[in-house]
């Protein structure tokens, strides 16, 4: 395994990363999701991703238990979880980033990890009706008791992340340390144009979601077969129509030619040049089947073919480069 630095944080994570939306609590048994956190665990994975609004919630219930059960020393993991969505109950208060929710939902899922602190805490995206100094603040009362360790966004816009920066630099707290965006072959804009100033001016660090685009870049749906996938899960019918629109469906087979060329299947070409990036702190993988994990824990052998002129083959196949924008 390799392990990166949290952007410019102490904190260490191992390159590869195990998440749990659509699977734990939902898609998978609980005993597949014990077999996919050991399996990660032994390879050296040291992160696992969360939510509290994963499953309603049910998704940290289910790491709980296998935390527990497993009994890893608490100082070889880092575990997340995310606010903004809400667990089972979605009232006015139970959603969002007010103080009171980020505090409410941090103590909800502690008690559902089994863990008495979180290592990594996600404000899983912006909440224009709470001021940004309100939920700063909150997140440092958080960090001061001790509860989580290092805060973050999800799918916030590089103009937010920096206001959260400068209103914890005014008040002298703890800023934001990472954000969590989607990062894949399809979806490149924010890491490689919009974030670059936060990276090279104030090191955020990066835990990447859906490398695969929730499975199309392995190649598995341009044969239009969608059984026993996320696809057919109630209520993705919205995932089912953007990962089948045609023209997405035709990127990946070209790329797939590229892959059977170069002898890779087209999930490791895929998640090897999410990791090509240097901003990439973690790359978080999901996965429904032990054997989807294992094949993706195998992709740092994969990492060096990645030649510059692979690359250009790539940037020139999917034409989703960004073109850079001046700051
Ligand atoms: P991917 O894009 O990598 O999709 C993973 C899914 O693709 C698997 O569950 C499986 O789905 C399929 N798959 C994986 N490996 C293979 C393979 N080798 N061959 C064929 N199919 C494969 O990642 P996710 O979308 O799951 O995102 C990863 C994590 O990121 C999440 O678990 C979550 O922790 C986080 N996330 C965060 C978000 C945020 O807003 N912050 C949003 C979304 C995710 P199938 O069962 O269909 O075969």
């Amino acid at each position: 395994m390799e392990y990166r630095r949290l952007g410019k944080s102490g904190l260490q994570v191992s390159s590869l990363s195990l998440g749990s939306w659509l699977t734990f609590g939902n898609q998978i048994s609980d005993k597949v999701a014990d077999e996919l956190m050991g399996i990660a665990y032994d390879a050296g994975v040291n992160f696992f991703d969360n939510a509290e609004g994963y499953a309603e919630g049910r998704s940290e219930i289910v790491m709980g238990k296998i935390l527990k059960a497993q009994k890893w020393a608490r100082e070889s993991f880092v575990v997340s979880s995310k606010v903004f969505f809400g667990a089972e109950n979605k009232g006015p208060n139970q959603m969002g980033l007010s103080r009171k929710h980020v505090i409410e939902a941090c103590n909800a899922a502690l008690k559902r990890l089994q863990v008495d602190y979180l290592d990594l805490y996600f404000c899983h995206r912006p909440d224009k009706q709470t001021p940004i100094d309100e939920t700063v603040w909150a997140m440092n009362i958080l960090l001061q008791q001790g509860k989580i360790l290092y805060w973050g966004t999800s799918e916030w816009s590089a103009a937010e992340i920096m206001e959260a920066i400068a209103v914890a630099k005014q008040l002298n707290l703890i800023g934001p340390t990472m954000e969590q965006p989607q990062y894949n072959l399809l979806e490149r804009n924010k890491l490689e144009n919009e974030y670059l100033h936060l990276f090279e001016t104030h090191g955020l660090g990066t835990t990447i979601w859906s490398p695969l685009a929730s499975g199309l870049l392995s190649g598995k749906y341009t044969t239009g077969d969608t059984k026993n996938t996320r696809l057919e899960l109630k209520g993705m019918e919205w995932l089912k129509n953007k990962t089948l629109a045609a023209d997405r469906l035709k990127k990946v087979e070209d790329l797939q030619k590229l892959a059977d060329k170069m002898n890779l299947s087209l999930a490791k070409l895929s998640l090897a040049w999410c990791l090509k990036n240097p901003n990439v702190s973690t790359m978080i993988l999901g996965a429904s089947k032990s054997a989807q994990l294992k094949e993706n824990l195998t992709v740092l052998e994969v990492v060096p073919l990645l030649t510059d002129k692979v690359m250009e083959s790539i940037d020139k196949l999917m034409g989703t480069k960004p073109v850079l924008s001046a700051f």
